[in-house]
């Protein structure tokens, strides 16, 4: 297993600090294994500790990897005041603190706070093979189910009863959770790119938008798929094929080095030039978490060998339907590993 504090360790002397507290759930297990919902990991020169309360004391044994188990009260910063060292420069999460938390680290005697933004987002950025192969497994479920619901969506269910088939189907093929909850969104409803799940009805005639994805050992999977229920008229015919080519586009100018706005761009030129808008970011790097920095959008720092990302460009046109096709892929010094197997074509069920 790949040991990440002793990268974290490192960063102790790049921030000039002597010691730092991660409060942020989803870098503690990075960095540890816990997956428990209570926790603090304090690291210093001499290593890791991580501090969590009772109800956690069994699991934190079975999980924890490369830190000392302290076993506190419910207030841990109480417990982390008797594990601190004196006279410390300590880093904290600064985007992952409550405004209480902060308060009672000012209390703690002879510490000077040094607050520290997206302190592991570049680290956590890069997927190790041991990450990776949970991704690839997170994945395969959500391409089976897919698979699976094409021969079970019928005109008539309605978003919800698609969206249960998706969680038990998931659930059944051995996912521990959902990544996120599923977006089925019929016809018009589709135009709404984070559509709830409701009781609309899937009607012929419709493109029905399909995004989901599941968690395996703590990973994340997310795809997009939109099929169409019955014969489809020109204009989605047009906008799904529009999708479908920026898609293919970015798809081709990822590789390692390229910068998340670069790849951006080259899906949002093949939907302008088809006369429509992009109103979300191309897509998103993510792992433990669904939505992991950077949002391709926004970041013009390059993008590294081993980083997940997904490349999702739509079509929502209100009032009258939308399209999303979503694949989630590791950056290569070629090109990339598409973790994703389902096919792309319209399907017409
Ligand atoms: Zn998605
Ligand atoms: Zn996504």
């Amino acid at each position: 297993m790949t040991n990440h504090i002793q990268t974290i360790t490192k960063l102790l002397a790049t921030h000039d600090i002597d010691a730092l507290l991660l409060t942020h759930l989803p870098h503690i297990r990075w960095a540890v294994g816990f997956s428990g919902s209570h926790a603090l990991l304090y690291i210093d020169a001499k290593g890791a500790t991580l501090i969590t309360d009772g109800r956690y004391a069994n699991q934190a044994r079975q999980e924890v990897h490369d830190a000392e188990v302290v076993i506190g009260q419910l207030d841990l910063l109480a417990a982390l005041s008797k594990v601190l060292g004196s006279d410390r420069r300590l880093g904290f999460q600064a985007d992952h603190t409550t405004v209480e938390e902060h308060i009672r680290l000012q209390q703690l005697a002879s510490t000077e706070l040094v607050p520290l933004n997206g302190l592991l987002q570049a680290k956590t950025l890069v997927k190790s093979p041991e990450e990776l192969e949970l991704m690839r497994a997170a994945q395969s479920i959500t391409d089976t189910v897919f698979h699976e619901l094409l021969k079970i969506i019928k005109p008539g269910m309605t978003e919800k009863q698609v969206a249960a088939e998706i969680v038990y189907r998931q659930l059944r093929h051995g996912a521990d959770t959902m990544s996120f909850w599923p977006i089925v969104a019929t016809g018009a409803h589709g135009a709404l790119p984070h559509a709830e799940a409701s009781d609309l009805k899937l009607t012929n005639g419709d493109l029905v938008v399909l995004d989901f994805g599941c968690t395996v050992g703590g990973y994340c999977s997310d795809m997009t798929r939109t099929v169409a229920i019955g014969q489809p008229d020109e204009e989605s015919r047009k906008a799904y094929q529009l999708v479908l080519d920026a898609q293919l586009a970015a798809l081709k100018a990822a590789r390692v080095g390229i910068s998340g706005v670069e790849l951006d761009t080259a899906a949002r030129d093949v939907i302008q030039a088809g006369g429509h808008d992009l109103p979300h970011s191309l897509g998103h790097a993510l792992g433990l978490e669904i939505h992991e920095w950077p949002s391709l959008r926004w970041t013009d720092k390059p993008l590294p060998e081993g980083a997940v990302v997904t490349i999702e460009p739509g079509v929502y046109l209100p009032g009258k339907l939308g399209v999303r096709i979503e694949d989630m892929v590791v950056l290569t010094p070629d090109g990339v590993e598409n973790l994703t197997a389902s096919p792309k074509e319209l399907i017409i069920l």
